[in-house]
């Protein structure tokens, strides 16, 4: 067995013992590998070791891997999107995490008008209201879906966020239970056009804690495909 197989089987183990840990069925989760910056070969080797849905941050590469990847791929975008690189991925993704703005939803509601197509997003929420990230903050939340619901060819299907990076992953723990929180509160307000069925949460550090606190899509990178090295690009 190679490395990504046996690191992929273990994610796995982890992620049915966390749902049993507290009676969720681990069919609910489904795990995003995330590529970035990985060659080819690595996601052949997930692939073949089973993996079927994919994440990736930048919309070059991402483009350029579905080209040489399988069709029976699910693409995830999860990375900051710009809105004139709309173009190049809409309808050829089946999910949009990152979506943070009104404008950029007008923009994918645009591009998906013209692939005749209604774009899945999620909207990124900046949960812990740091500086440096992108996402909406939470206390806006609702009231950047409700404008977005009046876009007909986008449909929000939940929440993503990415927690701070921490020594401890407990320490993210309110973050995630806030989060699902959140997507009940949302939910119960029955907006046309909007599903709150997704939350996209967890990553390798702390993917466990957040699927006890209800993740239905964790995206974990380098407990999969190993360390990145970024000295080699460009
Ligand atoms: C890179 C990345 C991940 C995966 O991170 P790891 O710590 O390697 O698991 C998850 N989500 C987003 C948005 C990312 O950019």
């Amino acid at each position: 067995m190679s490395d990504i197989s046996r690191n992929l089987e273990l994610v796995k183990k982890n992620i049915v013992d966390a749902c049993a840990r507290v009676g969720r069925d681990a069919n609910e989760v489904t795990l995003i590998a995330v590529s970035k910056t990985k060659p080819i070969e690595a996601l052949k080797e997930a692939y073949d070791a089973g993996a079927r849905d994919f994440g990736e941050n930048k919309v070059q590469e991402l483009s350029d891997k579905i080209d040489k990847m399988p069709e029976d791929i699910t693409w995830h975008m999860i990375g900051h999107l710009q809105r004139n690189k709309v173009k190049y991925i809409a309808g050829r993704v089946g999910l949009i995490h990152s979506v943070d703005s009104y404008r950029l939803a007008e923009e994918i509601n645009i591009q998906a008008k013209k692939k005749n197509c209604v774009i899945p997003i999620l909207i990124e929420v900046n949960y812990a209201g740091e500086e440096s990230k992108f996402g909406i903050p939470k206390d806006e939340t609702l009231e950047l879906i409700k404008e977005i619901s009046e876009l007909d060819s986008v449909h929000i299907v939940g929440l993503m966020t990415i927690a701070p990076f921490v020594e401890n992953p407990e320490e993210n723990r309110a973050i995630f239970r806030g989060m699902k929180q959140l997507s009940v509160d949302i939910n119960q307000e029955n907006i046309d056009n909007v599903e709150m069925k997704i939350l996209s949460m967890g990553m390798t550090n702390d993917y466990i804690v957040a699927v006890e606190e209800g993740a239905t899509h964790v995206r974990v990178g380098t407990g999969i495909f190993g360390a990145r090295d970024y000295s080699k690009k460009n």
